[in-house]
């Protein structure tokens, strides 16, 4: 029955990528060149096409598809919008000391605009933005960092020389969009912009404008699923699915406490009491010093970061759940652990993970479903999802 879906899975993506062949525009940029210049071997290639491969909850078969997604990455039109936020979503994914595949897949992304990277300021820039998104209409991937302030008619966040509001802009260039991908915390919930006290009332993109999103959660998120999601709509013409939060279940679909090293040692009462005691040199929970694994969905402890070197709880600080929203008012204090928040109905065994696990391949199959109505649609989950934490 799987395998079947699979095949099926497989044909659609084939198909799809033939079809879109004809009508992406040019290459910009010749990945294979580039991953030499950067000393990356075929071989690395082909390894890392193995790794998003899995990472995609996809079987081995569909590897040359990846890897035909990531030569076609500099054809597909992006806009790139900066909101109330740090810009360190894009510092994070452009500034790596040593760049993997993923990185260098950013480089060759076809941005049509970026205000942080492009040369061009004032009505230069904006007569950049209006052309990109007549000439792509209906094509290109609208991708926000930051969130939207609503306050004093949303003029707490202006842009360019006419003096735009974050609100008028963004609502103008979505509505043109194939896709909105949220990349960070900001754009996807508010994030600190949104923290208590909120004297600007900023909001995630969704609530702002109404419409959905797809929600590349994390301050910053992993680069992996972000690339991710975009070699998915590549190969399939189409979003993956999301939970109920915008986020794809590719990625976002297991909790931290899941898949962390340091479970059996939580399972074990074995917890460090204090920075530096006898249990934090080796290695045990971080639990009692704050760590909010249990109430946080994402891949970290899978993916990791620098190129899969390490991640926060590796490192040998708690997970502070900035994949969630509101994290900042929910998850506060961040070395504290919290003992009246609850979390997906008790805790499980080892035991029943290792049950829960046999269950991926199925799992692996939903988060494919192509969500291929996504665009402009309002999706009342997300809003009440995000007011439960207002
Ligand atoms: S999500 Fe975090 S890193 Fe990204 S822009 Fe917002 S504050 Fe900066
Ligand atoms: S509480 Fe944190 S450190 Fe401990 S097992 Fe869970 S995720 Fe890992």
């Amino acid at each position: 029955m799987i395998d079947k879906q699979y095949k099926d899975l497989m044909k659609h993506c084939q198909e799809h990528m033939e079809e879109v062949e004809k009508t992406l525009p040019e290459p910009k940029e010749n990945l294979h060149e580039m991953l030499k210049e950067r000393g990356i071997s075929r071989r690395d290639f082909v390894k890392w096409t193995s790794a998003i491969t899995a990472a995609l909850m996809l079987p081995p078969i569909f590897r040359p598809m990846v890897a035909k997604a990531a030569e076609n990455f500099s054809r597909l039109p992006i806009v790139w919008l900066h909101f109330a936020e740090c810009t360190g979503c894009s510092e994070a994914f452009l500034r790596s000391s040593y760049p993997n595949v993923d990185d260098i897949l950013l480089e060759t992304i076809s941005l049509e605009y970026h205000e942080t990277l492009m040369a061009a300021s004032g009505y230069q820039a904006e007569q950049n933005l209006e052309k990109a998104i007549y000439d792509f209409a209906g094509k290109f991937i609208c991708v926000i960092e930051g969130a939207l302030p609503r306050g004093l008619d949303g003029k707490y966040l202006t842009l360019g020389p006419k003096g735009k509001t974050g609100i008028e802009v963004a609502k103008d260039v979505t509505s043109k969009a194939a896709a909105v991908i949220c990349i960070g915390s900001c754009s996807a919930f508010g994030n600190i912009q949104a923290a208590n006290p909120n004297p600007t009332d900023s909001v995630s993109i969704s609530k702002a404008l109404g419409i959905s999103t797809v929600n590349i959660a994390g301050c910053p998120p992993n680069s992996v699923n972000f690339t991710g999601t975009l070699l998915h709509y590549l190969m399939f013409g189409g979003l993956p699915a999301l939970d109920s939060l915008g986020r794809p279940v590719w990625a976002y679909g297991k909790r931290i406490h899941d898949y962390c090293e340091r479970r059996p040692h939580y399972d074990a009462s074995e917890f460090v009491e204090e920075w530096g005691d006898a249990g934090a040199l080796k290695g045990w929970c971080l639990y009692k010093v704050g760590c909010k694994g249990p109430y946080t969905y994402a891949n970290c402890g899978k993916v990791r970061f620098n190129d899969g070197i390490s991640w926060p709880i590796m490192a040998g600080h708690g997970c502070i759940g900035c994949t969630e929203p509101a994290f900042w008012d929910t998850m506060a204090p961040l070395e504290k652990p919290l003992p009246d928040k609850s979390y997906g109905g008790g805790e499980k065994t080892v035991d029943k993970i290792g049950i829960a696990l046999t269950g991926v391949a199925a799992a692996g199959i939903a988060a494919h479903a192509v969500a291929s109505a996504i665009r402009h649609r309002k999706d009342d989950r997300i809003n009440t999802e995000e007011e439960k934490h207002d």
